[in-house]
């Protein structure tokens, strides 16, 4: 088992394949751990908690870990909020999603347990184009609890393990198993409670080539685990799981993996597989995963030095989005404070204050008046609906993507 003793980081066999230890390569030092949590008071932000990232990858199967993950810092409640559905983009992806999912698996009357529902958007509309029941979970989930129109039923709280998980004939669980401290032990006893009942899964995680071949401000604290399609396969099919598919997804920055157990006495429509038989071979990974710490290293002072000429020359350079990817962006680029403003989308995170540099979110419509010359996006995915946007307030400025 893993054990951290000062400061060294011991012998750790691969989570996914199981076949060689984790080598540490790059050290990312300390950073915040409740990156998708906003305070009232700039202090608190201040003094939150910070936690060590260390990545390790797998030579086998280019499995990557925080090797420094401490599972006793983490915490998960309703005050974090890593809802991604304020975004257009992102509502447009699920969307497609829920259609995809609900013309490939017969579901109707069925259940679907959604572990990691976020605030329940993806399980609602799946059961509402499906006509199927769902039970959702989520430590984050804040909404009200119990059954809905839709057909779901939702929980505010970790999904229960073992014999206490309700039946289920898909599981699904999206941007959860690499929160994980144990991802294989999770992926075990879902299998287990499919018995020899015919049960799909569909599971989608941040891909880990994606965030690994940028300067990896998607490299937070509560990512414990970097998934690509050779460790993403191999985790699935070491846990007892048949794989369908896998693929990558919303421009390349996620990956999702369809598996099954018993899928022959499945009485709905036939699958349309035509996924990878054998697990792919990592060599673009592991190719990506060696050049990782000299890029992230780059960028950071890369990136330092260019909001810094910005406020220099009158700028007022600002950054666009607080989510988490935005929060490790400011602490590795912008202690300083030298950006004139952070603005985001969600009213929820409006006039509160972002974990250690202590940044305060502002609403988008304040750049109207502050009438900034550059605006820094760290997700190139939003680059046209945030040009929108700030072609709506009338703010012409220089848009750049971190
Ligand atoms: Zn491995």
């Amino acid at each position: 088992m893993p054990m951290r003793t000062e400061g060294q980081v011991s012998h750790r066999l691969c989570d996914a394949c199981g076949q060689a230890a984790l080598e540490p390569f790059t050290d990312l030092g300390d950073i915040p751990v409740l990156c998708g949590v906003h305070w009232p008071e700039a202090a608190a932000a201040a003094a939150s908690p910070a936690g060590r990232m260390l990545l390790g990858y797998c030579p086998s199967c280019a499995y990557v870990r925080n090797l420094a993950f401490d599972a006793s810092i983490m915490t998960y409640d309703t005050a974090m909020d890593t809802n991604l559905h304020h975004s257009p983009a992102f509502q447009s992806f699920s969307a497609d999603l829920v259609r995809h999912l609900a013309g490939r698996y017969a579901l109707a009357g069925r259940r679907v347990v959604d572990i990691g529902c976020g605030q329940g958007e993806f399980l609602r509309e799946l059961c509402h184009a499906a006509g199927c029941t769902g039970v959702g979970y989520d430590a984050m989930y804040a909404g009200s609890t119990g059954p809905d129109p839709s057909g779901a039923s939702f929980h505010s709280g970790f999904a229960p393990r073992g014999r206490d998980l309700p039946r289920f004939d898909l599981v699904t669980s999206r941007h959860w198993i690499e929160h994980l401290d144990d991802p294989f032990e999770f992926l075990v006893d879902l299998r287990e409670q499919a018995g020899d009942r015919p049960v799909f899964g569909y599971f989608e995680v941040p891909d880990a080539c994606y965030d690994l071949a940028t300067a990896g401000w998607e490299v937070i604290y509560p990512h414990v685990s970097y998934f690509g399609a050779s460790s993403l396969f191999r985790i699935a099919e070491r846990a007892g799981w048949r794989v369908e598919d896998t693929g990558t997804l919303f421009d390349g920055m996620f990956r999702f993996i369809e598996i099954s157990v018993n899928r022959e006495a499945w009485s709905g429509q036939p699958l349309r597989c035509n996924g990878p038989v054998n697990p792919p071979h990592p060599a673009e990974e592991l190719a990506t995963l060696a050049g990782f710490g000299a890029r992230h290293h780059e960028q950071r002072a890369l990136w330092q030095q260019r909001i810094a000429d910005l406020a220099d020359r009158g700028a007022k350079p600002v950054l666009w989005g607080a989510g988490s990817r935005a929060v490790q962006f400011l602490t590795l680029t912008d202690r300083a404070h030298r950006l004139s403003a952070v603005v985001d989308l969600n009213p929820r995170k409006w006039g509160r204050y972002l974990p250690i540099t202590a940044h305060r979110v502002d609403p988008p419509a304040s750049l109207a008046d502050l009438a900034p010359q550059a605006v820094i996006i760290t997700n190139p995915a939003y680059r046209s609906e945030v040009a929108a946007s700030l072609a709506d307030l009338g703010v012409n400025a220089e848009l750049l993507v971190a």
